[in-house]
């Protein structure tokens, strides 16, 4: 068996390749980099969001611009250092315009995603968004607890991974607080729901 470090680059590797992706040529054209994910490949917490922005597209790096601010924020406001957890995103190449993910894309790159999570082996999976929380809820069999973001923030819930028992935290996506600015103290309450962890 290949270590963590060597299945990830594998999944790094077939994502650089996935010319059948409909962003691929977005990609290529625009100099872009995929974005796999980042952190500790032993992480108890993984965070996942939804898909790159330019900035994340341009240095290869999940939550680097704007909303990673905002997410080191809250992970300060917990005490959690960013290397400690893993991030990543259920999109790996940036839509254009950041325009909302489409179904199809999700399709493609939803099992690179899976396979991350049984790789890393989280405790806890933080979904950050709706399109994560729908992606995470639905794949651990949570679709009948499914509600809109504005109601399921700030909850945890249980599920079963092919590793043994995690908990699901569904969070806001940190850019909620870029576009007003004094919701950042409700996404950092909502984020102490990790600090029991
Ligand atoms: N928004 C996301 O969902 N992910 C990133 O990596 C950056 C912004």
């Amino acid at each position: 068996m290949s270590t963590k470090t060597e299945q990830l680059k594998k999944i790094k590797d077939e994502v650089l390749n996935l010319k059948e992706s409909p962003l691929y040529k977005y990609r290529t054209e625009n100099k872009y980099f995929p974005v796999i994910g980042e952190g500790s490949h032993d992480a108890e917490i993984m965070f996942i969001g939804e898909a790159p922005g330019r900035n994340e597209a341009q240095s290869g790096r999940p939550f680097f611009g704007a909303a990673g601010k905002k997410l080191n924020i809250l992970l300060d406001h917990v005490g959690i250092k960013r290397e400690d957890v893993y991030i990543t995103n259920v999109l790996k190449d940036r839509p254009e315009m950041n325009r909302d993910p489409l179904p199809d894309e999700i399709k493609i790159y939803g099992p690179f995603l899976d396979r991350q999570i049984d790789i890393i082996q989280p405790k806890v999976i933080a979904t950050l968004g709706r399109y994560s929380m729908d992606y995470i809820m639905k794949k651990f069999a949570l679709t009948s607890e499914l509600q809109p973001i504005s109601k399921a923030h700030g909850k945890e819930f249980d599920a079963e991974a092919s590793y043994g028992p995690i908990k699901i935290a569904v969070l806001y996506h940190p850019c909620v607080a870029i576009y007003n600015p004094t919701r950042i103290d409700e996404l950092k309450k909502d984020f102490e729901i990790l600090k029991k962890k």
